[in-house]
Order: C-alpha cells, then sequence, then structure tokens
C-alpha cells in the first residue's frame, strides 16, 4: 500500500550551488550527503516535516540526471511515494497496466529499495515508490 509522500527529487548541477539556495530558503543546517553509484547520482537531501527535499545532481556525464537536465533543465525531477510493500505495489501497477521503468525495485539513498514508473503511464510526471523493506 501506498501511505504517503516521502520525498521531491530535484534536478540540479551544482550541488553546492544548490545547497547555498536551500540554506537561504528553509534555513536548513544539516544536509544528509549521499553518492548512488547505481543511478550515477550525488545527494544532498533534508527532511521538511514528513516530506524529504532531495537534490540530486549527477555523478557524470551519462547519469540519467545529466541526460534529464540536458533536456529539460533543472527543476522537479520526480515524486516519491513510500510503500510499505514494494514488491506487491509494483506487480498490482502493472496489473493495472501501468509500465514499469524498474520491474524489480533497486537499492536508493536512504538505505530504500527504489522503483520508478514511466511517466507515458502517469500523466507525464516520473513517480517513484520507495520503501524501507521489500
Ligand atoms: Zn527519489
Amino acid at each position: 500500500m501506498i501511505t504517503q509522500v516521502d520525498h521531491i527529487g530535484i534536478a540540479v548541477q551544482d550541488l553546492e550551488d544548490a545547497m547555498t539556495l536551500y540554506r537561504t530558503l528553509f534555513q536548513v543546517a544539516d544536509f544528509h550527503r549521499e553518492q548512488v553509484a547505481d543511478q550515477g547520482v550525488d545527494i544532498a537531501s533534508f527532511q521538511l516535516g514528513e516530506v524529504r527535499i532531495e537534490l540530486t545532481a549527477p555523478l557524470h556525464a551519462e547519469s540519467p540526471i545529466a541526460k534529464f537536465i540536458e533536456k529539460r533543465g533543472e527543476g522537479i525531477h520526480h515524486v516519491a511515494f513510500r510503500s510499505d510493500a514494494i514488491t506487491s505495489d509494483l506487480a498490482g501497477l502493472a496489473s493495472n497496466g501501468i509500465r514499469l521503468i524498474n520491474e524489480q525495485p533497486q537499492r536508493g539513498a536512504h538505505e530504500m529499495l527504489i522503483a520508478f514508473l514511466h511517466p507515458k503511464s502517469t500523466g507525464g510526471v516520473l513517480m517513484e515508490l520507495c520503501s524501507e523493506d521489500g
């Protein structure tokens, strides 16, 4: 079951510049820093109430984030929804005709399992399901 919005992923070119901006916007004292090599991303995130904001910069030119910024510029990249049973939620979505980018959950930031849904199936919004365990 999907229980809440977990985080919003924001594509940024330069993580240091973005952290400076978000410190100004929200007086963020501490960012959680993490690189996810599998996804080609360098992340700085902070919690805002129930929702985490994830500033995500590309680790290299082949990163999906680099390609996203090249095509669409910086901005909102995806909305992530927390699932308490990601494998069965994915199967349920697929059986209802939703296209999945990741058929199987992948390892994401914060030790979470993540899977993306195809924006062609979700009205143009890149959505992610994430879960603390399978
Ligand atoms: Zn995410």
